[in-house]
């Protein structure tokens, strides 16, 4: 059966559907457009304008902002005279000093090296795009940043400080730390740049320094 669709495939130039492998001719949506698979409604292309500029920039503020988050405390709490503050890192060695080790090594992951790789890579793909400079290894970083995006969840862990900051509330007056604000000002750069990236368009412009690269050679 894979050779039949393989087939299939190269003698139409037909793409599947990721969702319900409906064969589609490819659609070029203008800047603005978007373009559904008519079966099952899936967003299958939206052309941003600018992809590739938008996306270096948002990489660029992403990775400054990305030490003063995870180096700078996020929560202060006064206690008894004690000033007790709480960096990104705090509760990740919290949950690992309870013994609660795997959800210890999930938070890190999620929270703290998956949104650093994805920044890195996003900055390492678009940087070579916007300079038009050829590397052979833009294909693997693109698929990497892509898997990562499911594994990147900020979000989850600002919910989890919303949560204990509401109950350190009760207890003493809490001072918010520029940490807590940069983290917040990360989620919202991750959000532009996954939402913003043209996936289609980067992928076109890959293959066009491949190409351009073996030229060359
Ligand atoms: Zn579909």
């Amino acid at each position: 059966m894979p050779h039949l669709s393989t087939k299939v495939m190269n003698s139409t130039n037909f793409d599947a559907c990721p969702e319900c492998d409906l064969l589609l001719k490819p659609a070029q949506p203008k800047i603005g457009e978007k373009a559904h698979c008519p079966r099952c409604g899936l967003l299958l292309s939206r052309p941003h304008k600018q992809s590739v500029e938008r996306t270096f920039a948002l990489s660029i503020a992403g990775f400054i902002l990305f030490f003063p988050a995870n180096f700078l405390p996020m929560v202060g709490i006064t206690v008894l005279g004690n000033v007790n503050t709480g960096l990104l890192m705090s509760g990740v060695l919290a949950l690992f000093n309870d013994g609660m080790v795997a959800v210890a090594i999930v938070v890190f992951l999620a929270s703290v090296l998956f949104p650093l790789v994805h920044i890195s890579l996003s900055l390492l793909i678009s940087g070579h795009l916007y300079f038009n400079r050829p590397n052979r290894n833009l294909a693997m970083w693109m698929r990497w940043m892509l898997h990562l995006d499911e594994w990147v969840m900020l979000e989850v862990y600002l919910l989890g400080i919303i949560v204990a900051c509401v109950k350190l509330m009760a207890i003493a007056p809490l001072k918010f730390g520029w940490g807590l604000y940069a983290f917040i000002a990360l989620i919202i750069i991750t959000t532009m740049l996954t939402s913003g990236l043209d996936s289609g368009l980067f992928w076109q412009r890959i293959e066009q320094l491949r190409k351009k690269d073996n030229h060359e050679c």
